[in-house]
């Protein structure tokens, strides 16, 4: 058993708190790709409403990925409250066993299953890091990026490039600039 593993046995006392920090080949699935993720941290309580087990808590750590503009190693950290609710089909329904959701709540608890005498928080946790992955990562959100000339990364270095291939956008050469800006359209280029 992991730290996000319980024993129903345990829970017939009533709540217990959960407070633990496991690594992300705990929570993924063996066949799932990997999410580059830091250690991730499950808190909250597990509450045995006869037969059913409610989880109410947060899922948080960090996604380690690079910036997507200046490709900087980063980390993007994420929260995400839950509510999970765990049922055993082969159980009638339970007895006094009222759950305590409020039913206009749009967010309905994710539902996970009571497998025989254990209790299993990672595949839930699991489902909820997929569904705030970050579609993209910034560094900062104005991240400056890369020069594409010179490959500088913009936010801490200026631009290397030589001075005749770049052009500022304020230097106001005319168009006798613009030949030079574009040595390919020269007539003595055209055979290349
Ligand atoms: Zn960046
Ligand atoms: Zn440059």
């Amino acid at each position: 058993m992991h730290a996000l593993q319980f024993s129903i046995a345990s829970l017939s006392e009533g709540s217990i708190a959960v407070d633990a920090v496991v690594s992300e080949e705990t929570v993924r699935p063996v066949n799932a790709a990997s999410l580059q993720l830091g250690p991730v941290r499950v808190q909250g309580v597990l509450d045995e409403l006869g037969g059913e087990v409610l989880f109410r808590g947060t899922v948080s750590g960090v996604f380690r990925n690079t910036c997507d503009r200046c490709l900087d190693p980063m980390e993007a950290p994420f929260s995400v409250e839950v509510t999970w609710l765990f049922e055993e089909g082969e159980l009638p329904e339970a007895e006094g066993g009222v759950i305590d959701i409020d039913p206009t709540d749009d967010e309905m608890p994710r539902i996970g299953a009571l497998r025989g005498s254990e209790l299993d928080l990672a595949p839930l946790a699991w489902e909820e890091i997929v569904l705030v992955v970050p579609s993209k990562y910034l560094c900062v959100d104005d991240c400056a990026g890369l020069c594409p000339g010179c490959g500088a990364n913009l936010n801490r270095e200026p631009c290397a490039c030589p001075s005749d291939k770049v052009k500022e956008p304020k230097d106001n050469q005319g168009l006798a600039g613009l030949a030079d800006m574009f040595p390919d359209l020269k007539p003595d280029k055209l055979e290349e």
